[in-house]
């Protein structure tokens, strides 16, 4: 194989759902929905296949999907983007990663990440011939060292991929922590990625920054994002990269080349989503906040004490009150004692085994769903 090919395993995500469907498991591991997004979005793209939008749309997205990604940012950020110009749809924020990552980063070069960090990463920047330097050593309760983040970058600094909220702590970045990234950033000329997926499961009154409404930021900031997250249908892979036209039109010049386009049916359905407004956004935030004081209470009543999530739909627990000093090993072995599955924090570091005791449990699932999985948790405890 290629050198820039990584590992040929699946990833931990691809190797945890088959670990539940194996053995019948509870999934709260790979983080996916139980239930659909809404109605009116499921019908537009039925419409959208019964008549005919099935073939090519165009590389960059169908227009009316690009001119309501960036109503949507407007309207929430007060952040105004040129729908022709300054945006990209893509298959998923995947392929916006992917993309941006191969359209900047040269072989030697550096990515500062927040470590742990989403296990797409580094694989794509080491594709790309870069590396990722990671910052943080997040515990379940993720503070930003600054003094770490200022200390990683070097010459060999390209940009600084952002993610918050995060996969997996649920940590949600203040004003003073982005204000740190964005003089950083500013000082040493540097690309930022704020990798946004996540940018509407917020909970309690924590709100969402983002980073190009920073001084001097908007110019040199890709906002990435995905219908996946927001509107549940991670299956759709749709997702889109936002920025000053200089730097979209190099993610779209390796885009192109990547999958050209994709979703067609899924474009139009998206777009009337992110149209609507936001009462089914609203809603489906509070639902979810419920799940995660549901399943924070249950996972405390196994003796496993969670780290309350400010976004996301995961949250963080130490194994070793159960007896086991590796969450690898937990996470292979209690499918198999009781039937459920959650996802080790390990896979998300790269050069440190901070992450090893903690695993991460995903609550975007129905009430009975939770309930069964703290059900089978007790035999462990
Ligand atoms: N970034 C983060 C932090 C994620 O958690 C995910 C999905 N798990 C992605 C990117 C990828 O999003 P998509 O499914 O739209 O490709
Ligand atoms: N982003 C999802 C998660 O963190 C997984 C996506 C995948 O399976 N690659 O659970």
């Amino acid at each position: 194989k290629a050198t820039r090919v990584g590992s040929t395993a699946p990833t931990v995500f691809a190797e945890m759902s088959a670990l539940a469907v194996a053995t019948g498991s509870v999934n709260l591991g790979q983080g996916f929905p139980d239930s659909d997004g809404p109605a009116f979005m499921l019908e537009e793209a039925e419409r959208a296949i019964a008549s005919g939008i099935n073939q090519y749309p165009p590389a960059r997205g169908i227009p009316a999907l690009r001119r309501a990604i960036v109503e949507h940012s407007h309207r929430h950020y007060g952040l105004a983007y040129d729908p022709e110009t300054e945006v990209t749809v893509t298959a998923g924020a995947t392929e916006a990663l992917a993309a941006t990552f191969m359209a900047f980063v040269d072989p030697g070069d550096e990515v500062i990440a927040l470590e742990p960090f989403y296990d797409s990463y580094s694989a794509s920047v080491e594709m790309a011939g870069g590396h990722i330097v990671g910052v943080g050593v997040f515990g379940p309760d993720f503070v930003l060292d600054l003094d770490e983040l200022r200390a990683a970058v070097s010459p060999r600094t390209k940009m600084i991929l952002v993610n918050s909220p995060h996969n997996p702590t649920g940590a949600v970045l203040n004003r003073t922590e982005l204000t740190a990234i964005a003089a950083l950033a500013t000082e040493h000329d540097l690309l930022v990625v704020c990798d946004e997926v996540y940018e509407h499961l917020l909970f309690d009154d924590v709100e969402h920054l983002p980073l190009a409404t920073f001084p001097g930021m908007r110019e040199r900031t890709i906002r990435i994002s995905s219908a996946g997250k927001t509107f549940s249908a991670t299956g759709w892979k749709i997702g889109w990269a936002m920025g000053p036209a200089q730097l979209i039109t190099e993610i779209v010049a390796v885009k192109q080349f990547l999958t050209f386009a994709s979703g067609a049916p899924f474009q139009p359905a998206i777009a009337r989503a992110l149209d609507e407004g936001d009462a089914w956004v609203t809603a489906a935030r509070l639902e979810l906040q419920g799940k995660r004081d549901r399943l924070a209470a249950g996972l405390r009543s196994v003796g496993l004490e969670p780290a309350l999530p400010k976004g996301t739909y995961f949250m963080t627990t130490d194994v070793r009150p159960l007896g086991y000093a590796d969450g690898l090993e937990f996470c292979r072995d209690i499918p198999h004692r009781c039937g459920v599955v959650a996802i080790p924090h390990q896979v998300f570091y790269a050069r440190t085994d901070a992450g090893k005791p903690y695993v991460r449990w995903a609550f975007c699932k129905s009430d009975p769903v939770l309930d069964e999985a703290v059900r089978r948790l007790v035999s462990l405890s």
